[in-house]
């Protein structure tokens, strides 16, 4: 694939948490699994776009990672009752709290990249930003 006058698509830039100015940088340094904490790069290593707007900017991104969490343990929650029949509450707590805590690197790493891409006025995908040269 070319890299001059290439469009890179929404999807797959959320997807691999790319940068929203140029969807080429990554947002993260680490992985998302991995026995060491998630790390976020200060800029994006392909143009440059500081992804903390502001001091205290990511403080928004819990309000998205909230939403996650709700969306995805009702859905576990519905889940369960389909699959298990179960009105044993423990077997509900036991499983929301487990998948919880599996899902949490998810959750981090996905409201900040909806947060940039979507949630964030006056930031948008400039395609020039996805040159290889930037000047
Ligand atoms: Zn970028």
């Amino acid at each position: 694939m070319s890299n001059k006058d290439t469009k890179y698509a929404m999807w797959p830039a959320i997807v691999h948490a790319k940068c929203p100015r140029c969807r080429r940088g990554n947002m993260f340094s680490t992985p998302m699994y991995s026995f060491h904490s998630q790390k976020m790069n200060t800029a994006c290593p392909h143009c440059g776009l500081v992804f903390e707007r502001e001091p205290g900017y990511f403080y928004v991104a819990m309000f998205v990672s909230y939403a996650l969490f709700v969306a995805e343990m009702v859905t576990l929650a519905v889940a369960i009752s389909v699959l298990t029949g179960s009105h044993n509450p423990w077997v509900y707590v036991s499983i929301i709290v487990a998948v919880g805590v599996i899902l949490s690197p998810f959750n981090f790493r996905y409201s900040r990249v909806l947060l940039l891409h979507w949630l964030t006025p006056g930031l948008h995908y400039h395609p020039e930003m996805s040159k290889d040269v930037v000047s």
